[in-house]
């Protein structure tokens, strides 16, 4: 550490409590002075090139003018007034214009202020959609080994427990249905099976379309999301797709859904959708499950409210970031980043430590054999210039989507050639 370091720096921390860290051992982290486009400034002079955008928020790369004048306009006028019993602008251009831009009729947001909750709240309304209807006893969700749908206590209990970052609380928490995705005969008849005889007690199906991701990031094709589509209708279940990883073109595709060509009955938005700038999240609901709702009975209302419920700065930051969308060719990009991806970590292939390598959209994937040390690589990174968070046996990139060719470039050779030292 050099001397420069401010005096909170140098105390050690004393006062924080960090993400997913055993606080004894964990490495401290790097104390940031700024960030700008596909760059992180440090306190003490160095810069790294950002591979995963700030856990995928910062689509557009950090500190975008458009985005950063929307919300200085809004701090002006109104940073915040609550959403009960009051409404504003911000909000209600972005609940319509993500209505106009999710396919089907998914034309219903609840707004609310992070991803986690955002799943929540899809859950609470699929269970409340059938207790309004008189239907008492489906209690429960079918989801998916390798999904992750964040932290909060409803939300892990349909996270993997094995694989994801919840297996102490198994036994806790309200155990719910957990099968593989339906990739094959023998997965496709189980979940038939399961179905034919448990359908009755489920709410509604979950799944993260196209990638798992903080669960290993795990591709599946389309087809199997069809199948999931086909199931549900069979049985009448409500469908959910937890977008927030893969929404806003991640994928390719504007939304993962659209590449399936398919539309779930409730979808949970966050991640990339104030572009990386305020949190804000939202579960976007189809007429169908909205009109569930619909009663001159008050016990039928949907029973929730964030204090910071659609924050007009957030909607602000989304409503520009949505702009941005329109006026500039990101989904472009991201079949630009996808070659570059592919070209630029084509290396690893063959490298002796790499299990496989995959590529969809602007995410680039190399699952190693073993990774026994993720600080350590994580370490090495740094001090090759560039952000990445290994975890269990995977390095990713998941670049902003405005990241030039030569950034680009630098950010895959450096894994290449850290991975192959
Ligand atoms: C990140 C994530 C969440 C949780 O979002 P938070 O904002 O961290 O609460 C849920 N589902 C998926 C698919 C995610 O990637």
């Amino acid at each position: 550490m050099t001397s420069q370091q401010p005096a909170w720096f140098t105390a050690g921390y004393p006062h924080i409590w960090t993400p997913y860290s055993q606080m004894k051992i964990a490495l401290p982290p790097l104390a940031v002075a700024r960030t700008e486009g596909v760059r992180i400034y440090l306190d003490d002079g160095r810069e790294l090139i950002d591979g995963i955008a700030s856990w995928w928020t910062a689509c557009h790369g950090y500190n975008h003018p458009h985005i950063r004048a929307a919300v200085t306009r809004q701090l002006e006028v109104m940073p915040h007034v609550m959403f009960g019993g009051l409404t504003h602008e911000p909000a209600l251009a972005l609940a319509a214009r993500l209505t106009e831009m999710l396919p089907g009729d998914l034309s219903r947001v609840f707004f609310s202020d992070s991803g986690s909750v955002s799943v929540e709240v899809a859950m609470k309304m699929a269970l409340q959609f059938w207790l309004n209807k008189g239907e008492r006893g489906r209690t429960q969700f079918l989801a998916f080994k390798g999904g992750y749908h964040g932290d909060t206590l409803g939300a892990m209990a349909v996270c993997d427990p094995g694989e994801g970052m919840h297996s102490l609380f198994t036994g806790l928490l309200p155990p719910q249905p957990m099968l593989e995705l339906p990739t094959d005969a023998d997965s496709i008849a189980t979940l038939d099976r399961f179905l034919d005889q448990h359908a009755g007690e489920l709410a509604g199906i979950l799944v993260e379309p196209l990638i798992q991701g903080a669960g290993g990031m795990i591709f599946h094709d389309a087809e199997i999301l069809r199948r999931l589509r086909a199931a549900a209708d069979a049985h009448g279940l409500i469908l959910i797709f937890d977008e927030i990883f893969t929404g806003f073109g991640r994928t390719g595709t504007m939304f993962a859904c659209e590449a399936a060509g398919i539309v779930p009955d409730i979808i949970t938005l966050s991640k990339a959708l104030t572009g990386g700038t305020l949190a804000l999240a939202a579960t976007v609901a189809s007429g169908k499950i909205f009109d569930g709702f619909w009663s001159d009975d008050p016990d039928h209302a949907l029973m929730h409210g964030p204090t910071y419920m659609a924050n007009p700065l957030a909607c602000a930051a989304a409503n520009a970031s949505l702009d941005l969308f329109q006026s500039e060719p990101r989904l472009q990009q991201i079949a630009t980043i996808a070659d570059g991806l592919a070209d630029g970590l084509s290396p690893l292939r063959n490298a002796r430590n790499v299990k496989d390598l995959r590529v969809m959209g602007a995410v680039g994937v190399v699952q190693l054999k073993r990774l026994e040390d993720p600080k350590a690589l994580q370490r090495a990174c740094v001090e090759a210039g560039i952000w990445v968070r290994p975890f269990r046996d995977i390095v990713y990139l998941t670049p902003s989507f405005t990241i030039g060719a030569d950034d680009l470039g630098q950010l895959t050779a450096t894994l290449v050639k850290v991975l192959a030292a």
